[in-house]
Formats: structure tokens, sequence, C-alpha cells
């Protein structure tokens, strides 16, 4: 674990980390490679009012696993945790600036499951493709996306302001729940449950 002393760019940062992965000798995702340790945020910029990518920050309870996970070196509870980390000496910009300078430009993580969907499937499976659009609710603009009552919330009654659900506007094959919705909830809350055949990344939404 890295910290900043200041917020710092993330191009600047993720060549940083695809630097010190190379000379550790950890395989990165992305580049090529389809097993190895996952960059975050995944992209060098965002277009203004997009998304990144959600990211668990330390100590946050895992979505999938409905806990948290500790670091070593101090007791397992949040306040030891946060002593414990604050502790730790950060990274400044100016020594950010001289540990990449002369460094390339990391490459943006989208190759391993995308580019595949993209060139096989598409073609023949345009007619049968979901469409989201179809199913939710009125729809409102929000930055780059569609925000609309995430159906999936609705069943339990939940998400009654109507904007947990967020569809991007560039390409609506991607949308994701806030409250955290497995995409598969969120289709079979629609009647259209996915498919086995259908392994689309349809959950994630990256600028
Ligand atoms: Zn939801």
């Amino acid at each position: 674990m890295i910290f900043l002393e200041t917020p710092l760019l993330a191009r600047d940062c993720r060549i940083y980390i695809h630097d010190v992965a190379l000379r550790l000798g950890v395989p990165v995702k992305g580049s090529g490679l389809r097993e190895g340790i996952e960059v975050f945020p995944k992209h060098d910029v965002i277009a203004p009012g997009g998304f990144g990518n959600a990211i668990r920050g330390p100590l946050g309870i895992h979505r999938g696993a409905s806990r948290r996970f500790w670091f070593y070196g101090a007791d397992y509870a949040v306040e030891a945790q946060i002593a414990y980390l604050s502790r730790l000496r950060k990274l400044t910009g100016p020594e950010l600036q001289i540990f990449i300078a002369g460094k390339e430009r990391a490459k943006p993580d989208d190759s391993p499951k995308k580019k595949s969907t993209a060139s096989g499937l598409r073609g023949r499976t345009a007619r049968l493709e979901f469409r989201i659009l179809e199913h939710v609710g009125p729809v409102r603009k929000v930055g780059r996306n569609y925000v609309t009552r995430c159906p999936s919330c609705a069943e339990a009654g939940h998400d009654r302001t109507g904007d947990n659900l967020a569809i991007l506007i560039e390409d609506t094959r991607f949308y994701r729940c806030w409250a955290g919705c497995p995409k598969e909830a969120i289709r079979s809350a629609l009647g259209c449950p996915i498919r086995m055949a259908e392994s689309r990344p349809v959950q994630e939404i990256t600028s």
C-alpha cells in the first residue's frame, strides 16, 4: 500500500505502479496478460461528468464478501488500523515525478474481456442483444450517464429516489447499480435473465 501526501494524477500514479510491478516481476492484467494484479484506476483520464472505476478504499467493506480486509501490522479494529496507516510515510508529488521520469505511459487496462466480445459476437448477435433502455423506467441524464431506478433495488422496495442505476450513454451495454446489485439480479428483476452463453461484461462502467 502506497499513500500519497496530496492527490496526484492517475496518469502519473499508473506509470509508477506499472514500473514497480515490472521491476518486482509481478504481472499486470491488461498488458496482454490474462492473469496478474489489477491497477486502479484503470484509465489515465475520465471525461468531464463521467464515472471512473468503483474502488473499495482501504478498510472499506468488500461488497462480495460483506466484510473488511485488514492490514497486517496492527490490531484488526478500525481505530488501530487507521492509527497504523496514518503513521506510514506518504509519497509526495516531487518524489513521484522523480520515480516516473523518462518512464512510458501505462496502457489503459481494457483488454481482457472487452476485446474478445466486441470482435467475435457483435455482428451475429446484434439483433438479440439485450438493450436495457427498453426495459427500465424513465431515465434522466446525469453527466455521461442515464440514471434511473434500479429494478433489482426496486424489487426490495429500495432506491425510492430512482437514481441507483447508471447507464453509460455512449454505450448502453454498460450499466451499474451503485448499491451493488449484481447484473444477474438486475436482469432477472427485468424478466430477462442472463443466458448461459452470454458472457458480456455489462456490469462495469468504465471511462
Ligand atoms: Zn440495485
